[in-house]
C-alpha cells in the first residue's frame, strides 16, 4: 500500500510540476504574442513637485490588456519576461514609448518633463542597447536627460564591471538614474557614493507608515537628508493621503507620486493633465 500510495504521490506531484511548466510556456507564448500585436501599453503616473504640486515628471507603468485573462500586473509577467528574455525587447518598446511620451510632453507643457523608465537587473548582464538608445534619442531630437532610468539596490550591491560600465556611460551621456525602492532591500548607504545617480526613490512602505509611526517619520527624515548631502533628489512612491504629502514635504521631500496626485494614466490622459496645467 505504502508502494502505491508513494506512486501516486510521484504521479500526483508530477502533473502538477508539467500543469505549472505548461502554464508558464502559455503565459510566455502569450506575452511575445502580445508585444506582437499590440497588446502592451504604457501608462504614466504624474510625479509632482510637493512644494508646487505641479506635475514635473512621470513614471512610465506597463500594462497587459489579454483578450481573455484581462488585465495581468507587470509583477505577474515581468519576472516571465526576465527568465525568457523577453524582457530586452519589451524594454526597447517601453523606452520608444516613453522617448515619444517625454517629446509629447515637453510640447504641450513648454518645458522638459522627464520620463523614468523601470530597467531590469537581467537587462545589465551583458553589454547593452544603451548606445542604440542614445542614437534613438539624438533622431527624435529629444534631450538624454528627458530620461529616468529607475534600477534597483541589488544592481549596485555587487556591481559587475558591466553594470558599473552601463551607469558611467549614462553619467556621461546625461541620461537620468533614480534608485527604486529605497528602504526595501539592503539600505547599505556605503555604496550610494559610488555611483552617479540622479534621484532616490522612498519605498511606499515607508511612506505609509510615515503618519502612524515615529520611528518610520524618523527614518525618512534621515533618508532625505542624507540623499540630499550627497546631492540627490528625492522621491516619495505611494503617497495617497494629504497628511503623508504633507509630513513628506515637512521632511523636506522633492517630489511625490501616488493616488493621492494620480494613478498611472493613458498617454492621452496624462497629456489632457499636462494641457490643463498649462493654460
Ligand atoms: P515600481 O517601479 O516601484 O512602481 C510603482 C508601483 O506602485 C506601480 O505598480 C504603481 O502603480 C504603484 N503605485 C503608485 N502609486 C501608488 C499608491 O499611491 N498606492 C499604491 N498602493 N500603489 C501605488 P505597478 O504598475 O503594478 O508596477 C509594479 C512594478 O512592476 C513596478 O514597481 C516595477 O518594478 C515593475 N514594472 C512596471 N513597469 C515596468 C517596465 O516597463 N519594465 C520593468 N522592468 N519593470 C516594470
Ligand atoms: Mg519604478
Ligand atoms: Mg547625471
Ligand atoms: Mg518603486
Amino acid at each position: 500500500i505504502a508502494k502505491q500510495n508513494g506512486k501516486n504521490r510521484f504521479s500526483y506531484y508530477r502533473t502538477e510540476m508539467d500543469e505549472h511548466a505548461h502554464t508558464r510556456l502559455r503565459l510566455s507564448n502569450a506575452l511575445r504574442r502580445a508585444l506582437a500585436v499590440g497588446e502592451l501599453s504604457l501608462h504614466f503616473q504624474p510625479v509632482v513637485d510637493l512644494n508646487t504640486s505641479n506635475i514635473v515628471k512621470a513614471e512610465a507603468l506597463l500594462r497587459w490588456q489579454h483578450p481573455e485573462m484581462g488585465n495581468i500586473e507587470p509583477a505577474k509577467f515581468i519576472p516571465l519576461a526576465e527568465e525568457t528574455g523577453l524582457i530586452l525587447e519589451i524594454s526597447n518598446w517601453v523606452f520608444c514609448e516613453a522617448v515619444a511620451c517625454a517629446k509629447q510632453a515637453c510640447l504641450i507643457a513648454g518645458h522638459l518633463i522627464p520620463i523614468s523608465i523601470n530597467r531590469s537587473p537581467v537587462e545589465f548582464l551583458s553589454e547593452n542597447a544603451s548606445s542604440d538608445w542614445l542614437d534613438y534619442l539624438a533622431k527624435m531630437n529629444v534631450p538624454t536627460s528627458a530620461i529616468i532610468m529607475e534600477i534597483t539596490e541589488g544592481l549596485l550591491l555587487h556591481p559587475s564591471q558591466a553594470v558599473k560600465n552601463q551607469l558611467l556611460r549614462y553619467a556621461e551621456s546625461g541620461l537620468m538614474v533614480a534608485l527604486d525602492d529605497f528602504g526595501t532591500g539592503y539600505s547599505a548607504m556605503s555604496y550610494l557614493h559610488q555611483f552617479h545617480l540622479d534621484y532616490l526613490k522612498i519605498d511606499q512602505s515607508f511612506v505609509k507608515g510615515i503618519s502612524e509611526n515615529r520611528a518610520h517619520r524618523t527614518i525618512v527624515e534621515t533618508i532625505i537628508l542624507m540623499a540630499h548631502k550627497l546631492g540627490l533628489k528625492v522621491i516619495a512612491e505611494g503617497i495617497e493621503t494629504e497628511e503623508q504629502r504633507r509630513l513628506l514635504l515637512q521632511a523636506g521631500c522633492d517630489y511625490g507620486q501616488g493616488y493621492y496626485f494620480s494613478h498611472a494614466v493613458p498617454a492621452a490622459i496624462f497629456q489632457r493633465m499636462l494641457g490643463n496645467a498649462a493654460h
